[in-house]
C-alpha cells in the first residue's frame, strides 16, 4: 500500500512519490521556531505532526533528512531583544534552549539539523540569492533602500494559498515604512537598517540591514536540502504569505520547483476559541507541568488528532490522554505477565494477532485518529481474550512485537526503569557539568556518545532523565 498525503499545493490526496528515494533520503523542511519567547502547545501540534510524519516514513523503510530552522532575527526578536536591554543572540538564546528542551520532553525527534537564520552562512545565502533575485527583474530596492519581491512578475504567486492577487489590494497590510513599494503585496527580501535595529545589521550590496523572514527559509532550506525538496511543512498560518513567498523567491532564483507536497497542520484551539494571551488560555509546556501533566500526556493529547483537523484542547481531554495511556501501559503488564508466567512458551500463535490496519490507516494522509482506535480496539480484543485464556503466549509475545514497532512511531511507553550503566551514567554527569558551564557542543557530543550506547537522555524540569532506545521492531 503506498502513502498518500494531502497537498496543500494541488488541494488534493496524491499517491506520494518521492524525487529519488533510492538515491537519496526524503529532504523534509519544516519552518520552526521564532525564539522570542517560549514556544506554545499550537507550535509544538505542528512539530508533533511532523515528527509522526517523519517516523511514520521511517516505519515505512524511507530514511528523511529534516532541517529545521530557527528564526533568531526579525521584528519579535530584536523588539525583545531591545525591551530586555540585551544583545540580540543573548536574548534568543535562553528561548532556543527551552525550545530543545521542550522537544525532547514531548519525545519530538531532533531533526539532522537546526540552522539559525543569523548564522553569517546563511546571510551569504540569502545575500546571493536576492542578488539572483534582482538580476532577474524579480526584486527591486526601494526609495527606502529596502528590497522586495515584484510580485507581479512571478505569475505562480497565489497559487498555494489558491489566492487571487486582485485581492491584496483589499487585505495586504499596510505598513508605515512600505509606502515605497510598488504593488502593496510586494513583500520585503532586505530590511534597511533603521534606528529600532538598533546594532542588529549586517552588510550587503543594498547597504547596512536584516533579512525578510521569509528570504531566511528559502536559503537555508537552499543551503542544506539544494534546489528541490520533497516535503515542507508547517502550519495553515505559514501558508500565506511566508510559504507562498518562499516558492516565489526559491523558483525566482533556481527556475525549478521548489517542493513536491506541501503539507499544512490545521489550529489548536482552546476550549473551541483561538489561544490568546489577552484570553488566559495560552499554555506552554511548564504551564502544563504545573497542573501535574507529563510530557507523554501531551504528546498524547497533541497526536490524537488528524492534523488536517483543528484540536481542541480540553482540561478533558487532557484525562483522556493520561486514561488512553493507562489503558495502553496495563494492557503491556498484562501481555509482559503472560509472557513471562508460562513455563513453557507456545510455538505458534492460536489467539488473535494483529493486521496491518494502523499501520495503513498513517499510510492514508497520516490518519492517527483511525489507527489510535484500531490500537484500542486490539487493546480490547486481546484484554477479552486474556480474560478467558483464550491468548497464549506467542500470541502475546507477537502483540508486544507489533507494539515495539508501532510503537517506533507512536513513542508513547512509559519510561523504563532500567539500570543506568556506569558508563552511561557518567557521560550523563559530564554532559550535566557541560551544561552547566553552557557548553552546548560539548553537551550535544556528550548526547551522541550516549546515543550510541542505546540510550536516549533527555533534558526535564527536574534534570536529565535517562531512557533507554526502544529497540527497532
Ligand atoms: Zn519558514
Amino acid at each position: 500500500m503506498s502513502l498518500r498525503f494531502f497537498n496543500t499545493y494541488s488541494r488534493e490526496i496524491e499517491q506520494f512519490e518521492p524525487r529519488d528515494p533510492a538515491e537519496r533520503p526524503i529532504s523534509i523542511y519544516t519552518c520552526g521556531p521564532t525564539v522570542y519567547s517560549r514556544a506554545h502547545i499550537g507550535n509544538f501540534r505542528a512539530y508533533i505532526f511532523e515528527d509522526l510524519l517523519q517516523r511514520h516514513l521511517e516505519l515505512r523503510g524511507y530514511k528523511a533528512h529534516r532541517v529545521m530552522n530557527i528564526t533568531d532575527v526579525d521584528d519579535k526578536t530584536i523588539r525583545g531583544a531591545r525591551e530586555a536591554k540585551v544583545p540580540l543572540d543573548k536574548f534568543t538564546e535562553q528561548f532556543k534552549q527551552a525550545f530543545f528542551e521542550d522537544i525532547e520532553t514531548l519525545r519530538i525527534k531532533r531533526a539532522d539539523e537546526f540552522p539559525a537564520a543569523t548564522d553569517q552562512r546563511y546571510i551569504d545565502k540569502m545575500i546571493e540569492m536576492i542578488g539572483a533575485l534582482i538580476s532577474r527583474g524579480l526584486a527591486y530596492q526601494a526609495d527606502d533602500k529596502s528590497v522586495y519581491f515584484r510580485i507581479n512578475k512571478f505569475p505562480d504567486y497565489g497559487k498555494l494559498a489558491h489566492f487571487d492577487l486582485t485581492q491584496l489590494q483589499s487585505t495586504g497590510r499596510v505598513k508605515h515604512d512600505e509606502y515605497d513599494k510598488e504593488h502593496i503585496g510586494d513583500f520585503a527580501l532586505w530590511k534597511a537598517w533603521d534606528e529600532e535595529d538598533g546594532d542588529v545589521a549586517w552588510e550587503s550590496p543594498w547597504g547596512r540591514g536584516r533579512p525578510g523572514w521569509h528570504i531566511e527559509c528559502s536559503a537555508m532550506s537552499t543551503a542544506l536540502l539544494g534546489d528541490q525538496i520533497d516535503i515542507h511543512c508547517g502550519g495553515v498560518d505559514n501558508i500565506f504569505p511566508h510559504h507562498e513567498a518562499e516558492i516565489a523567491q526559491s523558483e525566482g532564483v533556481t527556475g525549478k520547483k521548489f517542493v513536491r507536497y506541501w503539507l499544512h497542520c490545521a489550529h489548536l484551539l482552546v476550549d473551541g476559541q483561538k489561544m490568546s494571551k489577552s484570553l488566559g488560555n495560552f499554555y506552554t509546556l511548564p504551564n502544563l507541568f504545573e497542573k501535574g501533566y507529563t510530557g507523554r500526556e501531551i504528546r498524547y493529547a497533541l497526536m490524537r488528532v488528524h492534523y488536517r483537523a483543528p484540536l481542541n484542547f480540553t482540561w478533558e481531554g487532557m484525562e483522556e490522554a493520561r486514561q488512553a495511556l493507562t489503558r495502553i501501559d496495563e494492557w503491556l503488564a498484562r501481555l509482559l505477565e503472560l509472557v513471562g508466567s508460562a513455563r513453557r512458551a507456545d510455538r505458534t500463535p492460536r489467539g488473535c494477532v494483529p493486521t496491518s490496519q494502523f499501520e495503513e490507516a498513517l499510510d492514508d494522509d497520516l490518519n492517527i485518529s483511525a489507527a489510535l482506535g484500531f490500537l484500542f480496539e486490539s487493546i480490547r480484543e486481546t484484554n477479552r481474550a486474556m480474560d478467558e485464556n483464550e491468548l497464549d503466549t506467542a500470541s502475546a509475545n507477537v502483540w508486544l512485537d507489533w507494539w515495539k514497532r508501532i510503537n517506533n512511531v507512536l513513542d508513547l511507553e512509559a519510561e523504563s526503569e532500567a539500570v543506568v550503566p556506569a558508563e552511561v551514567a557518567q557521560l550523563a554527569k559530564d554532559r550535566e557539568n557541560a551544561r552547566r558551564e553552557k557548553n552546548w557542543k560539548r553537551s550535544d557530543e556528550l548526547r551522541d556518545r550516549i546515543s550510541a550506547l542505546g540510550w536516549e537522555v533527555r533534558d526535564t524540569k527536574e534534570g536529565q532523565k535517562l531512557t533507554q532506545h526502544a529497540a527497532i521492531g
